[in-house]
Protein backbone atom coordinates (compact mmCIF):
# COMPACT_ATOMS: atom_id res chain seq x y z
CA UNK A 1 0.00 0.00 0.00
CA UNK A 2 1.12 3.53 -0.63
CA UNK A 3 -0.23 6.80 0.58
CA UNK A 4 0.21 9.98 -1.12
CA UNK A 5 0.58 13.34 0.85
CA UNK A 6 -0.41 16.22 -1.10
CA UNK A 7 2.85 18.15 -0.77
CA UNK A 8 1.97 21.93 -2.22
CA UNK A 9 1.97 23.50 1.18
CA UNK A 10 1.52 22.72 5.02
CA UNK A 11 2.23 19.68 7.37
CA UNK A 12 3.58 17.46 4.89
CA UNK A 13 6.21 15.87 6.76
CA UNK A 14 4.29 14.91 9.79
CA UNK A 15 1.55 13.28 7.74
CA UNK A 16 3.96 11.12 6.46
CA UNK A 17 6.12 10.43 9.59
CA UNK A 18 2.93 9.44 11.09
CA UNK A 19 1.96 7.31 7.82
CA UNK A 20 5.20 5.08 7.91
CA UNK A 21 4.93 4.58 11.99
CA UNK A 22 2.48 2.10 10.53
CA UNK A 23 4.99 0.73 8.46
CA UNK A 24 2.83 1.80 5.15
CA UNK A 25 4.33 3.61 2.18
CA UNK A 26 4.18 7.29 1.77
CA UNK A 27 5.25 9.38 -1.65
CA UNK A 28 4.83 13.41 -1.54
CA UNK A 29 2.39 14.18 -4.47
CA UNK A 30 3.58 17.52 -6.18
CA UNK A 31 2.14 17.11 -9.33
CA UNK A 32 -0.96 14.63 -11.32
CA UNK A 33 1.98 12.58 -12.29
CA UNK A 34 2.79 11.69 -8.72
CA UNK A 35 -0.46 10.47 -8.09
CA UNK A 36 -0.36 7.08 -10.51
CA UNK A 37 -0.52 3.55 -7.80
CA UNK A 38 -1.36 5.97 -4.37
CA UNK A 39 -4.00 3.47 -3.09
CA UNK A 40 -5.22 6.50 -0.89
CA UNK A 41 -4.44 10.74 -0.80
CA UNK A 42 -4.15 13.15 2.58
CA UNK A 43 -4.85 16.59 2.40
CA UNK A 44 -2.70 18.42 4.87
CA UNK A 45 -3.26 21.16 7.14
CA UNK A 46 -1.82 24.63 5.93
CA UNK A 47 -3.06 27.31 4.49
CA UNK A 48 -6.21 26.40 2.17
CA UNK A 49 -6.44 29.51 -0.35
CA UNK A 50 -2.97 29.26 -1.01
CA UNK A 51 -3.03 25.11 -1.11
CA UNK A 52 -5.97 26.05 -3.76
CA UNK A 53 -3.96 28.34 -5.99
CA UNK A 54 -0.92 26.09 -6.15
CA UNK A 55 -3.31 23.23 -7.55
CA UNK A 56 -5.35 24.67 -9.97
CA UNK A 57 -5.15 22.93 -13.35
CA UNK A 58 -4.16 19.53 -14.20
CA UNK A 59 -3.71 18.31 -10.53
CA UNK A 60 -6.90 19.86 -9.32
CA UNK A 61 -8.34 18.25 -12.17
CA UNK A 62 -6.97 15.29 -11.17
CA UNK A 63 -7.69 15.66 -7.80
CA UNK A 64 -11.44 15.71 -8.23
CA UNK A 65 -11.18 13.38 -10.67
CA UNK A 66 -9.88 10.71 -8.13
CA UNK A 67 -12.15 12.09 -5.45
CA UNK A 68 -15.33 11.19 -7.89
CA UNK A 69 -14.08 7.72 -8.35
CA UNK A 70 -13.55 7.06 -4.83
CA UNK A 71 -9.90 7.28 -3.97
CA UNK A 72 -10.04 7.04 -0.22
CA UNK A 73 -9.12 10.57 0.72
CA UNK A 74 -8.34 11.66 4.07
CA UNK A 75 -8.28 15.78 4.60
CA UNK A 76 -7.17 17.67 8.29
CA UNK A 77 -7.78 20.82 8.94
CA UNK A 78 -7.35 23.61 5.72
CA UNK A 79 -7.03 19.55 3.92
CA UNK A 80 -10.72 19.14 5.36
CA UNK A 81 -12.05 23.08 3.83
CA UNK A 82 -10.68 21.64 0.52
CA UNK A 83 -12.47 18.27 0.28
CA UNK A 84 -15.42 20.04 1.28
CA UNK A 85 -18.03 20.41 -1.10
CA UNK A 86 -19.36 23.43 0.72
CA UNK A 87 -16.96 26.01 1.94
CA UNK A 88 -18.95 29.44 2.98
CA UNK A 89 -18.09 32.67 0.88
CA UNK A 90 -16.89 30.79 -1.84
CA UNK A 91 -18.66 29.40 -4.90
CA UNK A 92 -18.63 25.68 -5.46
CA UNK A 93 -15.78 23.06 -3.65
CA UNK A 94 -12.22 23.36 -4.01
CA UNK A 95 -11.84 19.54 -4.60
CA UNK A 96 -15.16 18.50 -3.17
CA UNK A 97 -16.25 14.77 -2.16
CA UNK A 98 -17.93 14.70 1.23
CA UNK A 99 -21.35 16.23 1.74
CA UNK A 100 -20.64 18.49 4.24
CA UNK A 101 -19.98 22.33 4.41
CA UNK A 102 -17.39 24.21 6.46
CA UNK A 103 -16.59 27.79 7.69
CA UNK A 104 -13.01 28.52 8.07
CA UNK A 105 -11.05 29.62 10.34
CA UNK A 106 -14.26 29.68 12.76
CA UNK A 107 -12.29 28.80 15.90
CA UNK A 108 -11.16 32.37 15.65
CA UNK A 109 -7.68 33.54 15.16
CA UNK A 110 -3.93 32.23 15.57
CA UNK A 111 -3.93 33.10 19.39
CA UNK A 112 -7.08 31.24 19.61
CA UNK A 113 -5.88 27.70 18.68
CA UNK A 114 -5.97 25.43 21.37
CA UNK A 115 -6.05 21.53 22.42
CA UNK A 116 -8.03 18.83 24.07
CA UNK A 117 -9.45 15.75 23.62
CA UNK A 118 -11.67 14.20 21.88
CA UNK A 119 -13.95 11.17 21.77
CA UNK A 120 -13.64 9.73 18.37
CA UNK A 121 -16.15 7.47 17.00
CA UNK A 122 -14.19 4.14 15.69
CA UNK A 123 -11.57 5.48 17.35
CA UNK A 124 -11.36 5.89 21.26
CA UNK A 125 -11.34 8.41 23.94
CA UNK A 126 -8.84 10.68 24.54
CA UNK A 127 -7.90 11.68 21.29
CA UNK A 128 -4.96 14.44 21.90
CA UNK A 129 -6.81 17.20 19.15
CA UNK A 130 -4.48 20.32 17.92
CA UNK A 131 -6.54 22.74 16.65
CA UNK A 132 -4.94 25.50 14.62
CA UNK A 133 -7.17 28.28 13.13
CA UNK A 134 -9.27 25.37 12.76
CA UNK A 135 -12.30 25.17 10.27
CA UNK A 136 -15.88 23.98 11.49
CA UNK A 137 -18.24 21.84 10.08
CA UNK A 138 -21.76 23.93 9.63
CA UNK A 139 -24.08 21.81 7.43
CA UNK A 140 -23.80 17.65 7.40
CA UNK A 141 -25.55 15.68 4.52
CA UNK A 142 -27.50 12.79 5.59
CA UNK A 143 -25.00 10.37 4.50
CA UNK A 144 -22.33 11.73 6.82
CA UNK A 145 -21.39 10.54 9.87
CA UNK A 146 -20.09 12.83 12.27
CA UNK A 147 -17.55 11.23 14.36
CA UNK A 148 -16.32 13.84 16.68
CA UNK A 149 -17.77 16.45 18.15
CA UNK A 150 -16.38 19.74 20.27
CA UNK A 151 -18.80 22.18 22.23
CA UNK A 152 -21.81 21.13 20.14
CA UNK A 153 -20.14 21.70 16.66
CA UNK A 154 -18.81 18.68 14.48
CA UNK A 155 -14.81 18.51 14.12
CA UNK A 156 -14.63 15.09 12.64
CA UNK A 157 -16.54 13.04 9.62
CA UNK A 158 -16.71 10.53 7.21
CA UNK A 159 -18.64 10.05 3.94
CA UNK A 160 -17.45 6.77 1.92
CA UNK A 161 -13.77 6.69 1.71
CA UNK A 162 -13.40 10.53 2.75
CA UNK A 163 -12.43 11.39 6.02
CA UNK A 164 -11.98 14.70 7.41
CA UNK A 165 -11.13 16.12 11.27
CA UNK A 166 -10.95 20.43 11.90
CA UNK A 167 -7.40 18.85 13.46
CA UNK A 168 -4.42 18.05 13.21
CA UNK A 169 -3.74 14.38 14.22
CA UNK A 170 -0.45 14.39 12.66
CA UNK A 171 0.78 16.67 15.29
CA UNK A 172 0.24 14.36 18.40
CA UNK A 173 1.87 11.23 19.19
CA UNK A 174 -1.29 9.49 18.71
CA UNK A 175 -1.60 7.34 15.39
CA UNK A 176 -5.17 6.16 15.99
CA UNK A 177 -6.93 8.56 13.31
CA UNK A 178 -4.12 7.49 10.71
CA UNK A 179 -4.66 3.79 11.62
CA UNK A 180 -8.25 4.72 10.31
CA UNK A 181 -7.55 5.92 7.23
CA UNK A 182 -5.07 2.96 6.49
CA UNK A 183 -7.80 0.90 7.35
CA UNK A 184 -10.37 2.84 5.00
CA UNK A 185 -8.07 2.14 2.27
CA UNK A 186 -7.36 -1.79 3.03
CA UNK A 187 -11.21 -1.86 3.05
CA UNK A 188 -11.17 -0.67 -0.17
CA UNK A 189 -9.00 -2.55 -1.40
CA UNK A 190 -10.61 -5.73 -0.57
CA UNK A 191 -13.80 -4.41 -2.44
CA UNK A 192 -11.42 -4.72 -5.45
CA UNK A 193 -11.19 -0.94 -6.11
N1 LIG B 1 -7.36 28.46 8.59
C1 LIG B 1 -6.62 27.73 7.63
C2 LIG B 1 -7.30 27.79 6.27
O1 LIG B 1 -8.38 28.23 6.19
C3 LIG B 1 -6.48 26.29 8.05
C4 LIG B 1 -5.59 26.21 9.23
C5 LIG B 1 -4.86 24.92 9.34
O2 LIG B 1 -4.83 24.08 8.43
N2 LIG B 1 -4.20 24.77 10.45
O3 LIG B 1 -6.72 27.37 5.31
Amino acid sequence: MRVGVLALQGAVREHRAAIERLSVESRAVKSERDLAGVDGLVFPGGESTTMALLAEGRLADALRRLSADGLPMFGTCAGMILLADEVQGRVGPIVGGINIAVARNASGRQVDSFETTLDVHGVGPDVHAVFIRAPYITRVGPDVEVLAWHNQVAVMARQGRILVASFHPELTADLRVHRLFVDMIRGSCGKGA
